[in-house]
């Protein structure tokens, strides 16, 4: 048994590894959580697991499109006002329940809209057409076709059908469907339940008032956010202090209900150890620096077999991260196929500058203007404000080599919000 933390450092000078590989290293330690049936309100948003195929047609009998008489059509056939038919009523059908009877030559049955059609009928004369002679003859001044105003068993979908196809989310038609449909309990990918948690001797709630040095814990709640969108469901850890004992503890009494860890902070040099060595033995995570500003130290790795991802602390370099490398890990873990945000390119209304070495994510305002989509930066490059965050919609990504990307300069830009509001 070795000693030592099982964690590797990519220090050496020039070891920066690229954003794209550093996000494939993440994604080729996620898995899609393993498929469980939940309840339609439960699977919602989630994907499924299987082809989900009909067992039965629907509808599941035919009905009426019309209130009006359930007749044969060979019995109405050629009938005008002039020249009327009329037909002995036999009876109601009603919506809901089985037709009392049948409806056999010369006869005429009364039916409501959405009513199973009675067997020997094969059209639908609506009421508009008929005058009620007596209680129990009706005249018909319609000859309709046969099956007109008739819905027939089936027409929406056959049973044999794949109603939703494996690795589709379910959404609201999806829902509806499958409601109607009989399959209460899809087999679907869970929502990953993800546990939060900020380190930091100086952070407090955001409840309470800071005393000098103070600093109220910001990373919490955006991480519940960005996990929320994601479709995650997020469990609020609280509060850590940087020591090794603090975490361990925090991180193994939330371990039964956690399919991941996010956590924040302690990665600088000087607080890196509290991460890498709390998990000893039980876990591994692995610390890279990666050519990205902000966010360049990113800690992954797993404890006890579920995903952790150790952040860095300042709140942009964590908004950025949970972007880049959080949100497609969560995405992968429900099973979703497409993992990446929607990207536009743009041009910059201002200069943005940034490391030459690094692939920026600069923080901008994109819009929509009649010559295509331009985007103006929320801010300086300080990575320390958030408040640059909160006014964007977007990150523009500003190349690895490019140190000055000028006014006019077409960028891509990842779209974070879906709308303006
Ligand atoms: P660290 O990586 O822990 O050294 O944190 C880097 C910077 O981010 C420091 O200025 C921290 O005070 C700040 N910071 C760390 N965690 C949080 C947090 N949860 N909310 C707000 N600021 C934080
Ligand atoms: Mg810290």
């Amino acid at each position: 048994m070795s000693a030592q933390p099982h964690v590797h450092d990519h220090d050496a000078p020039d070891g920066l590894v690229s954003v794209e590989d550093a996000r494939q290293r993440v994604l080729d330690g996620i898995q899609p959580l393993a498929p469980l049936r939940l309840a339609l309100t439960e699977a919602h948003g989630c994907v499924t697991a299987e082809d989900i195929v009909a067992t039965i047609d629907l509808p599941e009998f035919a009905s009426s499109a019309m209130d009006g008489f359930a007749v044969r059509a060979s019995d109405v056939a050629g009938a005008t006002p002039a020249e009327p038919r009329e037909l002995a009523i036999v009876g109601r059908a009603l919506i809901g329940h089985e037709p009392e009877g049948t409806v056999g030559a010369g006869e005429a049955m009364r039916i409501a809209t959405g009513a199973p059609v009675p067997a020997g009928a094969d059209v639908i004369v609506p009421i508009e057409n008929a005058v009620v002679e007596r209680e129990e003859v009706v005249r018909l001044l319609d000859g309709p076709t046969p099956g007109t105003h008739v819905r027939p068993r089936g027409e929406d979908v056959r049973e044999g059908d794949v109603l939703v196809p494996a690795g589709k989310r379910l959404g609201a038609p999806e829902l509806g469907l499958l409601a109607i449909a009989g399959h209460a309990t899809p087999l679907v990918h869970p929502r990953p339940r993800v546990v939060v948690l900020s380190t930091g001797d100086e952070l407090i709630p955001p409840t309470e008032s800071p005393e000098f040095g103070q600093i109220r814990d910001s990373n919490s709640s955006m991480s519940f956010g960005a996990l929320r969108e994601t479709g995650a469901i997020p469990v609020m850890a609280g509060i850590v202090r940087d020591d090794v004992q603090s975490l361990r503890e925090t991180i193994f009494s939330f371990e039964i209900q956690a399919d991941a860890f996010v956590s924040s902070g302690g990665v600088s040099v000087g607080e890196r150890d509290v991460v890498k060595a709390a998990f000893f033995r039980r876990g591994e995570v692995e610390f890279t620096k990666v050519a990205m500003q902000p966010g360049m130290p990113q800690g992954f790795g797993h404890v006890e077999g579920k995903p952790y991802f150790g952040l860095p602390g300042n709140p942009v370099s964590v908004f950025v991260s949970l972007e880049v490398f959080v949100r497609p890990a969560i995405l992968k873990m429900m099973g979703r196929g497409h993992l990446g945000r929607p990207e536009v390119t743009a041009t910059l209304t201002e200069e943005v500058r940034g490391p030459r070495g690094k692939l920026q994510f600069a923080r901008v305002e994109v819009r929509r203007e009649r010559e295509g989509w331009v985007a103006t930066p929320t801010g300086a490059r300080g990575s320390n404000l958030i408040s640059t965050v909160a006014r964007a919609n977007g990150l523009a990504m500003i190349p690895q080599g490019t140190d000055v990307a000028p006014a006019g300069a077409k960028v891509k830009v990842m779209l974070f919000r879906a709308s303006e509001d």
